[in-house]
């Protein structure tokens, strides 16, 4: 018999093909990272690939084998990266952790991950310090100093000693591309985090995914300034197409600023960037009333909650700048669909392109989408039969690490059930109509309701908590918490608010406290939020 089939190479699509690629052809390109008080840091994609060499070499001499996870803990910078790319191609896994969870779940998700080491910004090492006895798999700490004035305590290691002192690894192990190369942990609505794993070849498809011009178009053109943070769903994963590419690079540094993010913009003529619809709103702002140029972005993603359509039309008519709404998730590296207007629609009238554009686009290639009923039917792309969206492809999970509650988030054919409540025009085009109900999006980070409930429940005073989004200017979603006093109690805001603040993240904690007669109930006996979230509509957020 001759061999018909199977006759291409069978090269692995690991991460290592790109940063030897760009090593040879982009040396010359830039990097860069905000330094609070200081001009930008600088170096070239030569400097970048030696020290990324380099930290591998360390990686080693710290005993992390094949597996291990290492951990960072830090803000966006070229130090980031350079672990971004260490790390996994290394053959270690490379595990983001959200620099913004309570000390409770960060203590979770390090012990489930099993991290063994953790590379953490300086200026974030007293959140670290505080919750380190919990964390019995980590065996050493170093720190990178984010800050000018940033001190490293005596006995942990300074990352730029560390590099200072290894040996450029000559070679990179040889990879499968099944192997993981990182892993993010995302808030479910119930339960603890789950852990997502991307293997090699999933992010090196969704990378090239991410340079077709009718998504994100990234290109050697670029340049790029990342601001999504590097420990949510890897910066939408655009550190690393942008290496791919040979983009210019500029990472936004220790906690940046509105003001921080226009001030990169026009002084380095940024041409892509990214970010929730909250950054957008208070950029925007700044823009109006101080007259920053914006006007070399070529676009700005916007995604993570929905964006709404006057800020689209504010960003095309007043700084001519297109901003593309996008929809994602942790558990698909993130990409799921973009939004750009198909050829003919160019002609369609302004308002009827803003339809368009409010809504998150069409499936990228390589995603598969559909909607479904409560009995699991799928319904037609009509643009007004609602059901849960769901996905598959290669770039989407097919099942959160080391948790038994995996398979309940996929259908007996083995979609992945995104939780999202969506409808899909004639043309493709999803619009996300709802979410799983119960997460309250604020400033682009989720707050599970549920937590905060059965905290609140906890008050000697609280009979019932229920607690829902409602919607806020600059952080697009608030918690409410709608709270019923026990027989006989007498309860105010203050009371809730204060007995919370020890235990939540400062962004979690609810500004505004309803006290109510009853939460209303589901027929089976859950509480119907829905109610709540109709009967507390227009009611004003509070808070800054
Ligand atoms: P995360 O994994 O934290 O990035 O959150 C993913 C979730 O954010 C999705 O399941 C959606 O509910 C929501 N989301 C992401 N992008 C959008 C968007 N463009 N519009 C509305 N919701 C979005």
């Amino acid at each position: 018999m001759k061999q018909l089939h199977d006759l291409m190479m069978a090269y692995p699509l690991t991460l290592t093909h790109f940063f030897e690629r760009s090593r040879r052809l982009f040396a010359k390109k830039t990097l860069a990272t905000r330094v609070p008080g200081a001009a930008l840091f600088r170096y070239t994609y030569a400097d970048f690939a030696e020290r990324t060499r380099r930290l591998a070499g360390a990686l080693g001499a710290l005993g992390l084998a094949r597996g291990d996870r290492v951990a960072t803990f830090g803000w966006n910078s070229h130090r980031h990266l350079e672990l971004y790319w260490a790390v996994p191609l290394s053959g270690c896994v490379l595990h983001t952790l959200n620099i913004r969870l309570a000390a409770k779940d960060l203590t979770y998700i390090v012990n489930h991950a099993e991290d063994s080491v953790i590379f953490a910004d300086a200026s974030l090492w007293p959140q670290l310090a505080a919750i380190l006895d919990t964390l019995p798999t980590v065996r050493q700490v170093v720190l990178m100093r984010d800050t000018p004035d940033a001190r490293v305590p005596a006995g942990l290691p300074d990352y730029e000693a560390l590099l200072a002192g290894a040996t450029p690894v000559g070679s990179w192990p040889e990879l499968a591309e099944t192997d993981a190369a990182g892993m993010c942990y995302t808030s479910g609505t119930t339960g603890n985090p789950k852990g997502v794993v991307y293997t090699h070849r999933a992010m090196f498809l969704h990378c090239l995914a991410q340079t077709m011009a009718d998504q994100f178009g990234l290109s050697e053109c670029d340049t790029v300034l990342h601001i999504v943070p590097m420990f949510h769903a890897n910066s939408w994963c655009v550190p690393f197409t942008s290496v791919m590419v040979g983009a210019n690079q500029i990472f936004a540094g220790p906690n940046p600023q509105p003001r921080d993010i226009c001030e990169i913009v026009q002084n380095e003529k940024v041409t892509f960037t990214g970010a929730v619809p909250t950054v957008w709103i208070a950029v925007k702002e700044l823009c109006e009333n101080e007259g920053w140029d914006i006007s070399s972005l070529r676009t700005i993603v916007i995604g993570g909650s929905a964006a709404p359509r006057t800020l689209q039309q504010a960003y095309e008519t007043q700084f001519g700048v297109l901003m593309s709404h996008a929809w994602g998730m942790t558990e698909m590296t993130p990409l799921g669909t973009v939004c750009r207007l198909k050829s003919y629609m160019q002609e369609w009238p302004e308002d009827r392109r803003y339809d368009v554009r409010a809504r998150v686009g069409y499936a990228s290639v390589g995603v598969d989408v559909r909607i479904v009923d409560d009995a699991g039917a799928e319904l037609p792309w009509d643009g007004t039969s609602m059901g849960e969206l769901q996905v598959r492809g290669p770039w989407v999970t097919a099942g959160y690490y080391d948790n038994p509650e995996s398979p309940q988030r996929f259908t007996p054919d083995g979609w992945f059930r995104t939780g999202d409540v969506a409808t899909i025009d004639a043309e493709g085009y999803v619009q996300i109509t709802d979410r799983t109900k119960d997460l309250i999006k604020s400033g682009g980070e989720w707050i599970s309701s549920v937590d905060v409930e059965n905290l609140i429940m906890a008050h000697p005073k609280v009979l019932e908590a229920a607690v829902i989004a409602v919607p806020h200017p600059r952080w697009v979603e608030r918690p409410l918490a709608c709270v019923v006093p026990k027989p006989g109690a007498t309860l105010d805001a203050a009371e809730i608010i204060d007995f919370l603040r020890p235990k939540l993240a400062k962004w979690a904690l609810p500004d505004d406290v309803a006290v109510i007669e009853a939460v209303p109930k589901t027929s089976v006996g859950k509480f119907d939020k829905k109610v709540l979230r109709e009967r507390f509509k227009d009611r004003a957020a509070r808070g800054a």
